[in-house]
C-alpha cells in the first residue's frame, strides 16, 4: 500500500467487500466524488454498474476535454538496463539478445519518422542505463528534438533533482515514473538487483521530479503484479498526495497491463479487460481533469472504447525497441520491452477514433504556455 495512505490494506479490503450496489449507485449519482466514492467505484459491487459508469465518465471527459483525444508516440533510445525486474524484457539477467543504444543521429532518424506520422508529442523511453544514456546524452538529444516536437516527456530512470532540472531546462516538460507495485513485499520479490530494488528511492524520485518543476507528473502501477483494487487505492492516494505537494503540476495516470515479454513472465495477479475498464472509469469519475493514458499494450477496440469514455491520451504506431521505426530488421530481431497488441498506423488509429466521434489532437502542448 502507498506508505502515506491513511488506510491499511485490511481496512480497504474489508470496506470494498462491504460496498453494496446501492452504495455504488449513490456515489455515481453524486455531483462531486469523495475518496469513499472512488472506493465504491472500484468495488466488486460496482462491476454491475458498468454501463452507467461509462455514461457518466464519458460525460465528465467531454466536460473537461471536449471531444478531443491526444495521440503521442514513444521513442526508445536504449534497451541496456542495470536492473533486473522479472517482468521486463530489458532486464539485465536476460542475456539472449544484443542490446542497443541509439546515437544522436539515430535518435533524429527515428524522430523524423514519428514526425512524418503527424505526431507532435514525444515520449522518450530508456532502460536504466545511466552511463550510456546519461543525463548529458538526454540533454544533448532533447536540445535537438525540441526543435521538432512541441512536447517532450521522459520515461527513463530515477534521477536527482538537479539532473531532472537540467532535463527540464533542456526542454523536457513531463516525467513518468511507475512505482510498478505499491506492495513492498511483492516489490522486493520482483526487483532483485540494481538501484530499482530500493522501493523508497523510487517513490522519492517522483518528488525530486516535482521539485525540479516538471509540468506533468505521470504515475502508474504495472497491472498484474498485485491485487488491482489495492493498487488502484495506492495509485489514487499517491496522486492525491503528489497533487497537494505539487499543485502547479498536472498529475497523470497510466494503466499498463502486463503483456508477454521475451524470457517469459506470468502475471501474479492477472487483470482482465473488464476489470481494467472498471479501474479506468473509476479514475475518470474521481479525477475529473487528470490525463489518463492507454498504451498499445491493449487491443485496438479496447483503446477506442477507452478513448470515448475515459482516456485522454493514446499512443499510436508504437515501436518498443530502439531503432524500431527506421529499421525493420531490428524491430523483428531485437529485444522489446513488452508485446504490442495494437500495431495499427497513426492514420488507422485516428480514423477509428474519429468514428467514435473524437477529434484527434497531435499537439498536446505549446511551450510558450509554460515559459
Ligand atoms: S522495467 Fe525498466 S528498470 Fe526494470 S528492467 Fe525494464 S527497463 Fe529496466
Amino acid at each position: 500500500m502507498f506508505p502515506y495512505c491513511k488506510y491499511s490494506e485490511e481496512n480497504i479490503t474489508s470496506y470494498l467487500e462491504s460496498v453494496t450496489l446501492r452504495d455504488a449507485e449513490r456515489s455515481l449519482a453524486a455531483q462531486t466524488s469523495t475518496f469513499t466514492d472512488f472506493l465504491n467505484f472500484i468495488s466488486p459491487s460496482a462491476a454491475d454498474l458498468m454501463p452507467a459508469m461509462r455514461e457518466k465518465a464519458a460525460m465528465i471527459k467531454r466536460m473537461h476535454f471536449g471531444k478531443t483525444v491526444r495521440v503521442y508516440s514513444p521513442l526508445y533510445v536504449s534497451n541496456f538496463c542495470i536492473n533486473d525486474c522479472l517482468y521486463c524484457g530489458f532486464r539485465t539477467s536476460y542475456c539472449d539478445h544484443q542490446r542497443r543504444r541509439l546515437t544522436k543521429a539515430e535518435v533524429m532518424q527515428e524522430a523524423a519518422i514519428i514526425k512524418s506520422y503527424g505526431i507532435n508529442s514525444l515520449l522518450l523511453v530508456s532502460g536504466e542505463d545511466p552511463k550510456g544514456a546519461s543525463v548529458d546524452y538526454f540533454v544533448d538529444i532533447v536540445s535537438e528534438l525540441k526543435k521538432m516536437f512541441s512536447y517532450i516527456s521522459i520515461e527513463i530512470y530515477p534521477m536527482a533533482q538537479t539532473d531532472y532540472r537540467r532535463l527540464f531546462e533542456a526542454g523536457v516538460h513531463g516525467l513518468t515514473l511507475y512505482q510498478e507495485t505499491y506492495d513492498r513485499e511483492t516489490y522486493g520479490k520482483l526487483h532483485l538487483k540494481g538501484p530499482k530494488s530500493d522501493y523508497s528511492a523510487r517513490l522519492d524520485a517522483m518528488v525530486a521530479g516535482g521539485e525540479a518543476g516538471f509540468y506533468n507528473l505521470g504515475l502508474g502501477a504495472l497491472l498484474g503484479l498485485y491485487n488491482w483494487r489495492s493498487e488502484a487505492v495506492s495509485l489514487a492516494a499517491h496522486g492525491l498526495w503528489l497533487r497537494k505537494k505539487f499543485w502547479r503540476s498536472k498529475i497523470q495516470f497510466s494503466f499498463p497491463r502486463i503483456t508477454p515479454v521475451e524470457g517469459g513472465f506470468d502475471p501474479l495477479a492477472p487483470v482482465n479487460e473488464a476489470e481494467l475498464e472498471q479501474l479506468m472509469l473509476a479514475f475518470r469519475l474521481f479525477f475529473h481533469e487528470a490525463d489518463l493514458y492507454i498504451s498499445t499494450r491493449e487491443s485496438h477496440q479496447f483503446r477506442a472504447l477507452s478513448a470515448r469514455n475515459c482516456a485522454s491520451h493514446v499512443s499510436a504506431a508504437s515501436q518498443v525497441v530502439p531503432g524500431g521505426y527506421y529499421d525493420e530488421e531490428q524491430r523483428k530481431q531485437d529485444l522489446g520491452q513488452f508485446t504490442v497488441n495494437d500495431s495499427c498506423s497513426v492514420e488507422q488509429v485516428s480514423e477509428d477514433l474519429a468514428h467514435e466521434g473524437l477529434k484527434v489532437i497531435f499537439k498536446d502542448w505549446d511551450p510558450c504556455l509554460g515559459s
